[in-house]
């Protein structure tokens, strides 16, 4: 049988949510925003939880989520890094007996059960796998001008959410080229793959809902999601 642990990311300052509180512990509802997608992960049939966070939040996150919630496969709890690839890299090391992780954005509440079952499913024949959703913009490349100089067409681009999901030693394996090599442009964790694994990632549908609380006007929608 494969194991699959989540690998919840919690790390970040949240700078763009200019609040006192850190958004992933901001009050939504009731419940602090990561709860929710803890809640999910702990509901789904993954077999463990890595909850990221940082270093001075460790403890809160013990006693005022963790243990509050009951949320027993949260397993382990460890310090993330300065940038996102830092706070996957010490997740994915403290994943040791893991075959595949599912990566996620603490910060995106909305992850069904179906998506982490579809990512799980996928996973296991894919080894690298994102949920995303079909760009709803006309995407331009814009110069240092301020002039569009070139459309993308549309019906071939996606916008990439999470859980994003690998065979665990493959994205280690790429991880630790990346680190030798310095690279630092990295958005995600599908970069990595397509750039140090040399494979293409399996995309499967994600949900328009799926949003990544980022902004303060995204608080506002995250509260009628949860009302409806
Ligand atoms: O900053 P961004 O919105 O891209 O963060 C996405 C997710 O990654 C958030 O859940 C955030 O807490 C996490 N993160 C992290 N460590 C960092 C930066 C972001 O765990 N250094």
């Amino acid at each position: 049988m494969s194991k699959f642990t989540a690998i919840v990311l919690a790390a970040g300052s949240g700078s763009r949510m200019h609040s006192d509180v850190k958004k992933q512990y901001m009050e939504l509802e009731g419940y602090p925003l990561i709860y929710y997608a803890l809640k999910s992960f702990s509901e789904s049939p993954v077999d463990d939880i890595i909850l990221v966070t940082g270093l001075e939040d460790i403890e809160y996150c013990r006693n005022e989520i963790v243990m509050r919630y009951g949320f027993v496969k949260v397993t382990t709890i460890v310090a993330g890094g300065k940038e996102r690839y830092d706070s996957v890299y010490n997740g994915l090391n403290a994943a040791i007996d893991a075959d595949y992780v599912l990566i996620h954005d603490g910060a995106r509440p909305f992850v069904t059960d179906a998506m982490i079952r579809s990512s799980m499913d996928a996973v296991v024949k894919y080894d690298a796998v994102t949920v995303a959703v079909p760009t709803k913009d006309t995407i331009k490349v814009v110069d240092d001008d301020g002039f569009g100089v070139e459309t993308l067409d549309r019906s071939v681009l996606w916008n990439v959410q999470t859980p994003q999901s690998f065979n665990r030693n493959m994205l280690l394996g790429a991880y630790k080229d990346m680190r030798t090599l310095n690279d630092t442009k990295i958005t995600d964790d599908t970069v990595i793959i397509e750039r140090y694994a040399n494979k293409s990632v399996k995309i499967i549908e994600g949900d328009y809902r799926n949003i990544k609380v980022t902004t303060p006007e995204d608080i506002n929608l995250a509260k009628e999601f949860l009302r409806i």
